[in-house]
């Protein structure tokens, strides 16, 4: 289990991760709403649709990281934080201070990760 001085940090670390990523999406969202309507020239406008896809592909990636940092939160909260899902087994302190929301020990991620090259 994870000692309350550890349980602290990787909150913060997740709220922190969180603030940013929600500034980074709201941003993202104010720029594609200016953009349409600035550009008039039709060069301008594949540009601007350039950026604007560029912009929506970040804001995108924004909000499925905040999905996954959110239910790394919920599960420090409920006390399963660091728990594997699929084993159910502690995931290695080594792999969690690299990639807090993992949400599989090494093992059974690499078993996943096999098994999804399979199919494609
Ligand atoms: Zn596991």
């Amino acid at each position: 289990m994870l000692s309350p001085k550890k349980t602290e940090y990787f909150k913060q670390f997740l709220e922190t991760r969180i603030a940013e990523l929600e500034s980074t999406l709201d941003s993202a969202q104010r720029e594609t709403r200016i953009d349409s309507a600035r550009h008039a020239d039709p060069a301008d406008q594949a540009a601007s649709e350039y950026e604007r896809q560029a912009i929506i592909h970040k804001a995108t990636s924004a909000r499925q990281m905040i999905r996954v940092l959110t239910q790394a939160l919920d599960r420090l909260r409920q006390g399963t934080f660091g728990e594997c899902a699929s084993c159910g087994g502690d995931i290695e302190a080594k792999r969690l201070e690299a990639i807090p929301w993992a949400t599989y020990c090494l093992r059974c991620q690499g078993a996943r990760e096999q098994g999804w090259s399979q199919h494609t």
